[in-house]
């Protein structure tokens, strides 16, 4: 077999032995082949003229007759229609015979010529013969019958062949189409309509690519269209209700984190009854252009010099901040820098540069990521804080910029003296849109630079004093740190069964070299808030420990020594380490130690600080629970502490005897206290009459000024040698002592 009607019968595998069985199907022997050949001796070239008569019924047919017009054209046809028929009679039909007819069939099914139309034309034909069969053999039944048989069979053996060439040609195309889709450089997806997540039922190898799975992977997963509920597919969710085609481009969410852009297509897919049963998917990777998108507004919206954003994006996000502000204020830092232009013109406009840069990336660095800085042109750069706890983080943020511009730079070896000046303006006190808020923050900026004082200003003058403070202390607190100014007082706690001292409870005191002393009230929130409360809480730790040691060996009895804990210190995850660390250093056992932590730190997360309570008390230290009564503390709460002390808290021992209500909660929490096996200590006793209305109530021990204030070491040694640490008032004993 030869050329396309050779391969084609291969690919059909209609080989001799194909053929020699479709042969026998039709018991087309060799007599019939006989027969065939000698009918074909006798028909006339022109076969008859049926093909004339086929070609009119055509010309019939609407579709046809138009494309039948042409008379050279049917002329043409018609002999190679009667080409064809002709064959029929000539009694070769082997492999050669066979693909030839596999060609012209092939060629038909391709130019959509359907198996109606060789049907009618092989009916015409048998037909045609009937006559001449009938003719040649003058009617005789025994010529005639087995004629026309043998006609019958080869009609038959070739519409076989023909129909299997349309079938073939069916599956051809389809499996173009198949090799055609897995070949697509476009992604290319089915999803099942009819369940609920839509799986995926057929995906191409350029799916699996961009989503960067292995391949099979991911059919039976739900549908990129269904799991994701972002606003860029608020067009796919229509198309899906609405039954039409919907696009999108999004991102793909790949297990490698590759970042990849597609556009989706999508369209139904619908059966015959016209219901949606299927979607079929198209993705196509824009993830270049997204990218060059994305370079473009970044030019756009940046400083090309530090890449910070740019005055536009800068009065965008201000607008968004303050449209959608719903909780905390807003505040713009306006900030230049001093004496900028003389750098520029002493050192050339390279050294400015790589100075602004620098400013921009300090800048950057004492922000949260959440804040925008942006360089508005020049010198001058503003900040956006949003969600401000308070006006003071303003302040802090200020004076936390002045200092880390206030470092010298180097550039090119020489060193650079910078310093900014920077205005804070406050939504909505000093303004409500961005263009007064600018305004306001950059006249607040000249004040500072007129005041020189600090570095920074608010615009609402008043503001100025307290922000100065805060920072003052805050800084100075740093220094009081290093520098020793930090002390340790004590203050009595005694039994009120026998007036003995039972323990003190250190507390810390800040003796400033210039404002005096500052209560624990000021300082103690800073430190909370800039950390500066853990190596404070330490300092306070071992000096306390240190001085009872002291009064060990001058044998002073001071039975145990209370220190309170701040929340911060209480979420260390090696608290228990670092607290025996110190003791071991000092060599105090643990059993002279209480902790005392406020009511509202153990309740914030409470299954974790059980566990730690839970570790101190394995250490033997002992807990107490500070401000007892002030944190809505349930018994079936309390119940669940490892704790071994209740503190009640002043402001209910303030009103006994004379509050009945402040008499019920006390007498309430000593009843509670005992039936959990709690020792109670009452805070804040400075009359008799409380003394002993607690004495009633059976609470264990007291404090307050009634039996001693806070005092330093020495001054309550004094006291304590001479027996007066229980003494009414003890403001002599002090001066005794000095
Ligand atoms: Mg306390």
């Amino acid at each position: 077999m030869q050329g396309e009607g050779g391969n084609i019968a291969r690919e059909m595998r209609i080989d001799g032995d194909e053929i020699a069985l479709r042969r026998r199907f039709l018991a087309l022997g060799d007599t019939d082949v006989e027969l065939l050949r000698r009918l074909h001796e006798v028909l006339p070239a022109d076969g008859h003229g049926f093909t004339g008569a086929f070609y009119d019924m055509l010309r019939t047919y609407p579709p046809l007759a138009g494309l039948l017009r042409d008379d050279a054209t049917v002329t043409r046809l018609k002999a190679a229609h009667e080409r064809y028929f002709r064959e029929l009679t000539a009694g070769r039909y082997d492999a050669a015979y066979v693909a030839r007819r596999l060609e012209v069939g092939l060629t038909h099914a391709r130019i959509g010529l359907e198996p109606k139309w060789y049907i009618g034309a092989f009916r015409a034909y048998l037909s045609a013969m009937m006559h001449t069969v009938w003719d040649r053999f003058d009617g005789r039944r025994e010529d005639v019958l087995p004629t026309l048989d043998a006609l019958l069979k080869i009609a038959l053996f070739d519409l076989g062949l023909t129909l299997d060439t349309y079938f073939h040609a069916d599956k051809r195309r389809i499996a173009l189409r198949d090799r055609a889709i897995e070949s697509s450089v476009n992604g290319i997806f089915i999803a099942d309509a009819q369940q609920g997540d839509y799986p995926l039922i057929y995906v191409n190898p350029a799916f699996e690519r961009a989503l960067g799975a292995r391949t099979g992977a991911v059919v039976g997963q739900p549908c990129i269209c269904r799991n994701h509920g972002d606003d860029g597919y608020a067009e796919i969710r229509h198309a899906i209700a609405s039954g039409s085609e919907g696009t999108t481009v999004l991102e793909l969410h790949r297990e490698d984190a590759e970042r990849r852009w597609v556009e989706l297509f999508l369209a139904p897919v619908r059966n015959e009854a016209d219901a949606i049963t299927h979607y079929v998917g198209v993705l196509n990777d824009v993830t270049r252009r997204k990218d060059a998108e994305e370079r473009l507004n970044h030019l756009a919206s940046h400083d090309p010099l530090t890449g910070l954003p740019n005055r536009m994006l800068f009065h965008d996000r201000l607008r968004h901040a303050i449209a959608r502000r719903n909780h905390g204020a807003l505040a713009v830092l306006f900030l230049d820098l001093d004496r900028f232009k003389l750098v520029n013109d002493g050192y050339g406009h390279d050294v400015g540069d790589a100075l602004l840069r620098e400013v921009a990336a300090r800048l950057s660095s004492c922000l949260r990521a959440e804040d925008t800085v942006a360089r508005l042109g020049g010198d001058e750069f503003v900040v956006l804080i949003e969600d401000l706890p308070g006006a003071e983080f303003a302040a802090t943020v200020a004076g936390k910029i002045a200092a880390r511009l206030a470092e010298p730079v180097v550039i090119g070896g020489r060193t650079l003296p910078v310093s900014s000046s920077v205005g804070i303006a406050l939504h909505p006190r000093d303004g409500s849109d961005p263009q007064t808020l600018l305004k306001n923050a950059d006249t607040a900026m000249y004040r500072a630079k007129e005041a020189g004082r600090g570095g920074f200003c608010f615009y609402a003058g008043e503001m100025n004093a307290q922000a100065h403070r805060r920072l003052d202390l805050e800084n100075g607190l740093r220094r009081a740190l290093a520098e020793g100014q930090l002390e340790v007082h004590y203050q009595p706690q005694v039994s009120l069964a026998d007036g003995r001292v039972s323990g003190v409870e250190a507390l810390v005191r800040w003796r400033h070299p210039r404002d005096g002393m500052i209560g624990p009230a000021e300082f103690i929130p800073i430190a909370e808030e800039t950390g500066l409360i853990v190596p404070l809480g330490e300092h306070v730790l071992r000096t306390a420990c240190k001085q009872l040691a002291d009064w060990d060996r001058r044998g002073l009895v001071v039975p145990r020594l209370a220190v309170n804990l701040s929340a911060r210190q209480f979420r260390q995850p090696d608290l228990a380490d670092r607290v025996c660390r110190i003791l071991d250093e000092i060599g105090l056992s643990s059993s002279r130690l209480e902790l005392e932590i406020t009511e509202s730190t153990v309740m914030r997360d409470a299954d974790d600080s059980v566990e730690t309570l839970r570790r101190l008390r394995a250490r033997g230290i002992s807990v107490a629970i500070d401000d007892f009564g002030t944190g809505y503390s349930s018994l079936s709460q309390l119940k669940r502490l490892p704790i071994d002390t209740l503190k009640i808290d002043r402001s209910f021992i303030e009103g006994i005897p004379g509050s009945a209500e402040d008499v019920a909660i006390v007498g309430a929490i000593a009843a509670m206290a005992r039936s959990l096996g709690l020792k109670l200590v009452a805070e804040g006793v400075e009359h008799p009459a409380q003394r002993d209305f607690l004495r009633t109530v059976e609470c264990e021990e007291a404090q307050g000024w009634l039996f001693g204030r806070p005092l330093p070491a020495d001054v309550f040694v004094c006291n304590h040698a001479s027996g007066r640490a229980v003494s009414p008032a003890d403001g002599g004993a002090v001066a005794s002592c000095a």
